[in-house]
């Protein structure tokens, strides 16, 4: 192996993280310092508005083992990694957040343990959650207990995007091209031997989440409308038992006239069947407008992202 291929790549997507990302640096370069096999950083600017970028660039100038693709504008997290593992060289590939959530020494056992195994695809998972509120950690069990019931790909429970993946895996996941990115769900989708690592998740080092609950929602959202025809079914169900119970309740009614004759009542219960029915009627068209939408957006073939910058020193494999 020349001094030049690369061994281990860590792809890091960065949106203004500024207070973070110098204390990020500092401990990443310690831990693959150690580990001592040729490695590489590749930051991912996802749109930073702030000082981020021009912090990484000076330290592109001085040290030889970073590149950075800068993206056009943000992305978001789905696609930022996306790019970062497109412009991944090396036989090992690490996704890491920047945030220090995900601690940069346990890179040294992921890789280890992949070296030492068969394994394509060694995933972080979390033990435990610092710094996040009950509502976070709830939802998000939640979420990941529903996903699994209801969609045919089995992604792992409390697990993130930190992994490690082999030249294969990453191969296989540069073909899957959606628009729609939930990257947990094409993690596992790609499917291979993939193991777990257990790990307790620090709480954030400095500044704020990029996630507002209002767009975790519509992550979840997103994987369930990625992963399962579940909400699709959902409608046929609805609608069959609702087919049903008006169709008992038809009979009654026939019966009821018929045998005690007719008195003209009935406005109340009418009310209610036709509200009811223009409900899941609705609903129904709503679960089925939201495929139609993401249809749409596929059908488009749009590039995932473009980039502004590519930095890299030409001479690595
Ligand atoms: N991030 C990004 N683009 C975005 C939002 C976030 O690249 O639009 C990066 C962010 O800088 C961090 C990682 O994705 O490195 C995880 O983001 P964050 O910590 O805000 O998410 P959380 O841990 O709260 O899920
Ligand atoms: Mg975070």
């Amino acid at each position: 192996m020349s001094k030049n291929t690369i061994e281990l790549l860590i792809v890091v997507p960065f949106f203004n993280e500024e207070e973070v990302l110098p204390e990020f640096h500092k401990r990443i370069s310690t831990v693959v310092k150690k580990i001592g096999a040729c490695f590489e950083i590749v930051y991912v600017n996802d749109g930073s508005t702030d000082a981020t970028l021009a912090m990484v660039k000076s330290w592109a100038v001085k040290e030889e083992a970073i590149s950075i693709v800068d993206l056009s504008r943000n992305f978001g997290k789905e696609i930022a990694l996306t790019a970062g593992i497109d412009h991944a060289k090396g036989n090992y590939v690490v996704v890491i957040d920047a945030d220090l959530q995900d601690p940069p020494e346990l890179i040294s056992e992921m890789y280890e343990k992949m070296v030492t195994s068969d394994y394509e695809v060694i995933y972080g998972k979390r033990t435990k959650r610092d710094g996040e509120t009950w509502v976070k950690k709830a939802s998000a069990h939640l979420f990941y207990r529903l996903i699994n019931a209801i969609s045919e790909t089995v992604i792992p429970e409390d697990t993130g995007d930190f992994r490690i993946l082999s030249r294969r895996a990453v191969t296989a996941l540069s073909k899957l091209r959606e628009q729609h990115r939930f990257m947990k769900g094409l993690f596992a989708w790609i499917g291979f031997k993939q193991g777990e690592l257990l790990y307790h998740r620090d709480a954030r080092y400095a500044g704020e989440t990029k996630w507002q609950y209002g767009k975790l929602f519509g992550l979840a959202v997103e994987g369930i409308t990625s992963f399962s025809f579940f909400p699709l079914k959902l409608a046929t169900y609805l609608g069959s038992i609702v087919a049903l119970f008006s169709f008992m309740y038809g009979g009654y009614i026939i019966v009821d006239t018929v045998v005690f004759g007719n008195d003209v009542a009935g406005y109340p219960s009418l009310m209610v069947v036709t509200l009811f029915l223009g409900a899941v009627q609705l609903l129904a068209i709503g679960i089925m407008g939201s495929y139609v939408g993401r249809m749409f957006d596929e059908s488009k073939h749009r590039p995932l992202y473009f980039v502004n910058e590519y930095i890299v020193k030409n001479d690595r494999k």
